[in-house]
């Protein structure tokens, strides 16, 4: 076993776990996420978090979903509470094929794999594909939970930046080349186009086919993460990258964000010669999905009028998007920018110069709101001026609070910054490799 000296010979640590010395090399890259070590404090109701990005159940019909449970149980409580396959529930796989048309995907159901949730996705796909070392190009930043897969299985992290129409072609196609003259070639672009997580921008249209395409001539296989697809404010909705190249797309989906995270049911929809081994990683991890939880999702999906649903959840949104884009033009500072998302759950700013968000975050807990400093979304310890706003669970009110105590610290903070020059209380240490995530 592969041990860093430091770690092993620091008693301090050894202290600490005692286990230290057993664990393999590749737990070496697998350090909780900024957004997990701040939710006990965040979650005070004292403080406005906009730290943590879980969805607002408050409009699912509790009471009807509460009956179709005990009919699933009752009427077929024999399948739903026994194994079933690692391939995901045959039904349930058409009723995903069904929800994928919405965004132009055509497919079988027998190339749908369903899992516990999109993370054991990200999960399988890096176990299939990367070896220690591989290169995995990223959005910068990038979704913590990809992050902390891609770090678990020590793949090598090359962001490329965005700007409001989400990816740049240009910068990918440079960081592929690049990667290439170096001998290290990318295997996977992982990347999310629709109301991207943390960074609230969606790739456009006519970005779209150039991205699929020139990661055909760079023979690197796409890896869409398409969870807020459906939550445009306005209802639009994007051609999937899998609907314009099924081949090289592997497609990741989930029900967390557009009915019940709790259930735990995503999918992936993969190029049909990955299907099978796909299958096999997934019953190596848990054997199959839970039935039950299967059930009720195919379930909701036959009789409740679901888009009516993602309807409501989208309104709620687009409320508090508005919420936090009013109060962040009536408060933040000179100097700050943000984006505008049309869809999803967050709003990603950047703060003047000198400020550094992760050493400010103890003061802004102080002063009663939270936030995901930026260095958490890039694997490489960029995104100290970043931070990643969520506002999709508190109600407006509470956002428009929370809003302007951030924007009284940054005040303060700046002033330190303009008195005594760059305010870094903590050094930004160096790569950091946040934990799986899903918040
Ligand atoms: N991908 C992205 C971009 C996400 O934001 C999340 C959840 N926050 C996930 C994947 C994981 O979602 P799930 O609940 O389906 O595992």
């Amino acid at each position: 076993m592969v041990l860093q000296p430091s770690a092993a010979g620091d008693p301090a640590r050894h202290n600490l776990d005692p286990h230290l010395a057993r664990y393999a090399a590749r737990t070496e890259g697998m350090t909780a996420s900024e957004i997990r070590a701040l939710f006990a404090v965040a979650s005070r109701p004292e403080v406005v978090s906009l730290a943590g990005g879980m969805p607002n159940l408050a409009a699912l019909p509790l009471e009807s979903l509460a009956s179709q449970v005990q009919d699933i149980i009752a009427q077929d409580g024999l399948v739903a509470l026994q194994y079933g396959s690692a391939h995901g529930v045959p039904k349930l796989r058409e009723q995903i094929c069904e929800v994928m048309a919405l965004e132009g995907i055509k497919a079988h159901p027998d190339d749908v794999v369903v899992t516990v949730g999109s993370q054991m996705g990200l999960d399988m796909i890096t176990r299939l594909f990367c070896d220690p070392g591989d290169t995995v190009i990223a959005e910068g930043p990038s979704y913590v939970g990809a992050l902390g897969s891609f770090a678990a299985y020590q793949a090598r992290v090359v962001h490329v930046a965005m700007d409001d129409d989400g990816l740049v072609p240009e910068l990918l196609e440079e960081a592929l080349t690049s990667a290439a003259a170096q001998g290290r070639p990318a295997k996977l672009l992982y990347t999310i186009p629709n109301f991207h997580n943390p960074a609230g921008v969606t790739l456009s249209v006519e970005r779209r086919s150039r991205i699929v395409e020139i990661c055909r001539k760079h023979n690197v296989l796409i890896v869409e993460d398409n969870p807020y697809g459906l939550l445009g404010f306005d209802g639009q909705t994007y051609p999937a990258l899998r609907s314009l190249d099924p081949d090289n797309v592997v497609y990741l989906g989930s029900f967390s964000k557009t009915f019940a995270s709790g259930l735990r049911v995503g999918w992936v929809l993969a190029p049909h010669g990955i299907r099978e081994k796909l299958v096999l990683a997934a019953e190596s991890a848990t054997l199959c999905p839970p039935t039950l939880n299967q059930l009720i999702v195919s379930r909701y999906l036959d009789t409740h009028d679901w888009k009516g649903q993602i309807k409501k959840f989208r309104e709620s949104y687009r409320e508090r998007r508005d919420a936090i884009l009013a109060a962040l033009a009536q408060h933040m500072p000179q100097g700050c920018t943000w984006t505008e998302p049309e869809g999803g759950f967050y709003v990603w700013v950047t703060v003047p110069e000198g400020i550094d968000t992760k050493a400010m975050l103890p003061r802004a807990v102080t002063a009663r709101v939270a936030y995901a400093s930026g260095t958490g979304f890039y694997a490489d310890g960029f995104g100290s001026r970043q931070m990643r706003l969520s506002y999709c669970y508190p109600t407006p009110e509470r956002i428009k609070e929370g809003v302007r105590r951030l924007a009284a610290v940054l005040e303060s903070e700046m002033e330190l910054v303009q008195t005594f020059g760059t305010v870094q209380r903590r050094p930004v240490s160096g790569p950091q490799t946040p934990g799986p995530d899903t918040a």
